[in-house]
């Protein structure tokens, strides 16, 4: 099947009680038994639900895995990612990663015990130079948040694999539709399904796919262990939402090639971070791994200012001042003071996100309205 198809066909078969072509929303918490251990196969909800089984494979064919599982939110998912480690372990981690993923990883598991070390990974020889014997994970995320750079995820992966460890990507900028890591040899591939995945910023919801048994046994354990599950109606909207994500992707990477190309040429504007230009200096790797470039841009103005950057936030009317990415109407945020204020100020200047870098997430609509409200907020 290819991924249009896939989307709305994988892992979805019409309700055998009833025949509705829509998966029911099973709003219920257990299941009542035939006779004492004799089940259907669902027992309690935090275990297995049915709505939520379907997503889960519908989610897990488009990432090319054989297994899938959803969580409550992003950062659930990669918790779980984290706790198959145990202390004394070490993960080598992208050094430009979604603010939250860095306070998870440095403010509560590096408290029990696990040590994160944080590396430029466009730079292999840094990758290679941070792993260690006790090297347990390797954490890419790409394109990285919010400087749009481009992790190989093949020769990262490679040189995990050769230290043993495995090797996990956040594929939530690119979404299934732009990228697929299982291929590229990674072990686990985790989605903040809440963006692009979902595609109607009315959910939060995370993913995590594999093919290795293994790793989704413990996966299983944990999930069920420590109880981070999406309700059946969330997993309804996300199931509703993924059946136009190729339409949705298609559209979100035209908007962004307009727009970054405008932005590119506007006089106020001093630079643009986005990896389709061919001058982007990851651009060969995301060409190969990648069938498309996006609709996530960042830039940043001539006047790279904190008072610059609020003054052209305050004067946008069609792009909505908000966290999150991903949904069908475009938005724009802040870096510094908000998705990634838990970064130190200084660490940030140092990957180069200044104060007053802006980043848009290109949805949707008419191009024409969005490049006229970008002139408006820049003039
Ligand atoms: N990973 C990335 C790249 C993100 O942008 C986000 C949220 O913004 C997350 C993970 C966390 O996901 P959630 O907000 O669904 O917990």
């Amino acid at each position: 099947m290819k991924f249009g198809t896939k989307v709305l066909h994988a892992g979805i078969t019409p309700d055998p009680s009833t025949g509705a072509i829509m998966t029911p929303i099973f709003q219920t918490s257990t299941y009542v038994q035939d006779g004492a251990g004799r089940h259907k196969g669902y027992e309690y909800a935090r275990t297995k639900n049915p709505t939520r089984s379907v997503l889960e494979k519908n989610i897990a064919a488009l990432e090319n895995a054989t297994f899938g599982r959803c969580f409550a939110s992003g950062m659930s998912a990669t918790e779980t990612i984290i706790k198959t480690l145990r202390p004394g372990d070490e993960v080598v981690s992208t050094d430009d990663l979604y603010g939250g993923s860095f306070r998870l990883f440095t403010k509560i598991f590096q408290e029990f015990g696990i040590k994160f070390t944080f590396v430029d990974m466009r730079d292999l020889q840094k990758v290679q130079n941070a792993m260690t014997d006790k090297t347990r994970l390797v954490w890419i995320e790409t394109p990285t948040n919010p400087m749009l750079n481009i992790i190989d995820i093949e020769r990262v992966s490679e040189i995990g694999h050769s230290h043993g460890a495995k090797v996990a990507v956040d594929n939530t900028f690119s979404s299934p539709y732009l990228q697929n890591p299982l291929d590229r040899g990674a072990d686990i591939v985790m989605h903040s399904v809440t963006k692009y995945i979902s595609g109607h910023s009315d959910v939060i919801m995370g993913f995590l796919g594999t093919n290795d048994p293994e790793i989704d046994e413990k996966f299983g354990f944990i999930q069920n262990s420590s109880g981070a599950v999406p309700g059946p109606q969330d997993c309804f909207l996300v199931l509703r939402g993924i059946k136009t994500l190729h339409l949705r992707m298609q559209r979100h990477c035209e908007n962004g090639e307009k727009v970054a190309h405008y932005l590119r040429s506007h006089p106020n504007v001093a630079k643009v971070f986005w990896p389709g230009f061919e001058d982007h200096p990851n651009h060969e790797i995301a060409k190969r791994q990648m069938r498309g470039f996006g609709g996530m841009i960042s830039f940043i103005q001539k006047e790279d200012t904190m008072e610059k950057a609020k003054e052209t936030l305050s004067k946008f009317r069609l792009f909505s001042l908000a966290e999150s990415l991903g949904g069908v109407e475009s938005l724009v945020g802040h870096p510094a003071t908000m998705t990634h204020a838990s970064i130190p100020r200084e660490k940030r200047l140092a990957g180069g996100l200044t104060d007053s870098m802006i980043r848009l997430s290109v949805g949707i609509e008419d191009v024409e309205d969005l490049i006229d409200d970008l002139e408006h907020a820049l003039k």
